[in-house]
Formats: structure tokens, C-alpha cells, sequence
């Protein structure tokens, strides 16, 4: 449920990850009710972490919200508390540490967005590292040195090669991914060398049809380099650690 939702973290802010703040942040903070229950808001200040940036960004998202915001507090009677955001801004090192949970920010290369973070999770002696959006940098291959789960965004080259060749007009803006992300290729590459459990690939460019057939086209060639077990993200899929 959304209401349970305290903590967000920001890799980077293109919009096609921090456009859906807003929703998160009122839809946390809110009342909800169906027929046969009330999940109760959060009470508590929104806790926001991500790279330098992160508060003049998200902070000015936040005074949009604001008409809103006085409205939730002095007509639906919302909690103060959670209309509030606390910032923690970290490029590199550990961002979150409790109930044996803990966070480790650090930096890859997204330029020009800059500057653009990943996050490696630990808990009960597992680890989850994302890439967020970057190309391949030496720092991903360190951190998720024997991950158990890598998340790693990638682009499928030859797809978009294809589609340059088809829409020649469309050149500059399909040839922008190639700059500031990573190939299917080169995940497997790091995923590799890092020597990780398993490869879950995310932020499909071309997206792939959500078929195994289609899918297994888009990561061709990526079992001749990562032996492992690579899996194409699915929304909502979820994984469990053993
Ligand atoms: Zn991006
Ligand atoms: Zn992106």
C-alpha cells in the first residue's frame, strides 16, 4: 500500500524517474479507503534521498504542491507532520542505515545529467545493486562485486541501429541513448566481471514485447559473455533472495 511509503530514493532527475513524486508523495500521505477498510496516511516527514540537486529539484516540485498540500491540512485534516520532506543528499557513501537495512549510494556517469547516483542494498547478508541511468563505469563492476541481484538499465544496440536505418529524420534522437547508457552487451559484461548471482535487465530501450520470444531477442549474444541467470524486467516483478 502507498501508505506505507516513507522513504524515496532518487537516482537522477530526468522525469521518467522523479515525474511520478507527486502521486507517490500525496498518495503516501492520505487517508485511504476502500469498503472494507481505512489505511491510515503517514504521519511522518517524507525522508528523500538522492544525489546534489535533490533539494532544489524536488524542493520546487514540492512548493507546486503546496495549494493542495493546505488544503489536505485544514479541510481533510492530514497529519502536518507528513506534508514535510526531509533531504539527504549523497553522491557517495552510505545514505540509510537501520533495522539492518543499509543503503550505499555512489556515483556512476549519466552527463550531462550530473550528478547521476546507484544504490546498493544489504540485508540478512544479501545485496541488491541499481544502476539507475549511466553508461558502463568501473564503479558499478566495484559495488556489485558478487551481488545477488543486479538491476542494471540497458539498450539494445542493434535494435536501435535498425530503427536509425528505418527513420533517418528521427537520427539525433534515437542516437541520444547510445551517449548516456548501456548496451544489453556491455550489462553483460559488467554483470561478469562483478561476478554477480543473477542479471535483471530494466529501462528496455527499444522496449521488447513482453513475451518470452520477444525478450529472448533483446539479450541475444549476452549468455556467450555472463553465464548467469538473466531475467527481462517486467513492471511489478518481484524477487525473493534466498
Ligand atoms: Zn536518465
Ligand atoms: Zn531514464
Amino acid at each position: 500500500m502507498p501508505q506505507r511509503i516513507s522513504d524515496v530514493l532518487f537516482t537522477h532527475h530526468h522525469y521518467d524517474h522523479n515525474g511520478g513524486f507527486f502521486d507517490v508523495f500525496i498518495t503516501s500521505w492520505r487517508t485511504h479507503i476502500t469498503a472494507e477498510r481505512v489505511f491510515e496516511g503517514r504521519s511522518v516527514p517524507m525522508q528523500v534521498y538522492g544525489p546534489e540537486t535533490t533539494k532544489a529539484i524536488i524542493g520546487k516540485m514540492r512548493e507546486s504542491f503546496e495549494f493542495d498540500v493546505k488544503l489536505r491540512i485544514s479541510y481533510n485534516l492530514s497529519d502536518e507532520a507528513g506534508s514535510r520532506i526531509e533531504y539527504t543528499e549523497c553522491n557517495e557513501g552510505v545514505v540509510y542505515d537501520k533495522d539492518g537495512i543499509r543503503i550505499t549510494a555512489f556515483e556512476v556517469d549519466h552527463r550531462p545529467v550530473y550528478p547521476a547516483i546507484a544504490y546498493k542494498f544489504e540485508y540478512n547478508g544479501k545485496t541488491v545493486v541499481i544502476s539507475g541511468d549511466t553508461i558502463p563505469v568501473a564503479n558499478m563492476e566495484k559495488h556489485a562485486a558478487g551481488a545477488d541481484l543486479l538491476v542494471h538499465e540497458a539498450y539494445n544496440k542493434p535494435w536501435l541501429d535498425a530503427l536509425i536505418a528505418r527513420y533517418p529524420q528521427h537520427e539525433k534522437a534515437l542516437s541520444n541513448p547510445a551517449k548516456y547508457h548501456t548496451t544489453t552487451l556491455e550489462a553483460a559484461q559488467i554483470a561478469q566481471r562483478a561476478g554477480v548471482k543473477h542479471l535483471v535487465l530494466t529501462h528496455h530501450i527499444p522496449a521488447p514485447e513482453a513475451n518470452p520470444a520477444a525478450e529472448q531477442a533483446y539479450i541475444e549474444g549476452m549468455a556467450d559473455i555472463y553465464a548467469g541467470p538473466i531475467t527481462v524486467g517486467r513492471d511489478l516483478m518481484a524477487f525473493e533472495l534466498k
